[in-house]
């Protein structure tokens, strides 16, 4: 992994500087209570060692679920995001990567914190993400039929008591939530599956860009 450094954080309420060595990885088989951690943001979290004010860090880290061979790689910055593919992808891969893939290990590369909660919860519901990433799309394309005042909105796939839900938040608008419908995962599921490869073949980059760019070449195949 790219080498991680302390992070120097200052606390807004009694004007102290403290130092915070972040988690370069997190493996939830080893340490199973960490997932909720990373599931509710609060690794994100420290205490100011002097007045104990809760203060908010950002950093990259690697979660690793070796039960379901499932990496995912939060980058917070461009540069540590390049480094990382490097790793993983890279033509001078070592070999403990490459014996991963040929594990089938899922890899899956996100940027926001957001993002890697959504993509745990995903892989917990044991959902393929590349069908709720073509779900969202139908969903904020009649989101954007219905709601032509907004410009730009962006959707998760959120879990609430063994629901799972789409939430679309559009920019400068409150969020819409809806569940998900079984019956029209299963179709999305029936019309594309035979299209796309075993979902630890493809990555990282499983997002909405991806499911736009996947529907633009299977529209022009049909043309
Ligand atoms: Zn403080």
């Amino acid at each position: 992994m790219p080498e991680i450094e302390q992070i120097t954080v200052n606390c807004p309420k009694c004007g102290k500087q403290s130092k915070f060595t972040p988690r370069e990885a997190i493996s939830v088989t080893v340490e199973p209570q960490m997932k909720k951690k990373v599931l509710d943001g609060s690794i994100f979290h420290i205490s100011c060692p002097y007045c104990g004010e809760q203060l908010f860090v950002d950093y990259s880290v690697l979660y690793h679920d070796m039960e379901k061979r499932a990496l995912i790689q939060y980058s917070d910055t461009e540069e540590y995001e390049k480094t990382a593919y490097e790793l993983f992808y890279g033509e001078h891969r070592i070999e403990a990567v490459e014996n991963l893939f040929k594990a089938g290990y899922w890899i899956r590369f996100v940027h926001s914190q957001k993002g890697l909660s959504e993509k745990i919860t995903i892989l917990d519901a044991g959902l393929d993400d590349r069908v709720v990433e073509l779900y969202k799309i139908l969903l904020v394309h009649k989101f954007f039929k219905d709601h032509p005042e907004f410009a730009r909105a962006k959707a998760f796939y959120v879990r609430k008591d063994g629901q799972g839900y789409i939430q679309i938040n559009p920019q400068d608008g409150r969020p819409v939530v809806s569940k998900i419908v079984p019956e029209l995962y299963s179709e999305i599921v029936k019309i594309f599956e035979p299209k796309l490869p075993a979902a630890w073949k493809e990555g990282p980059y499983i997002d909405q860009q991806w499911a736009l760019d996947f529907l633009k070449k299977e529209g022009e195949k049909a043309l």
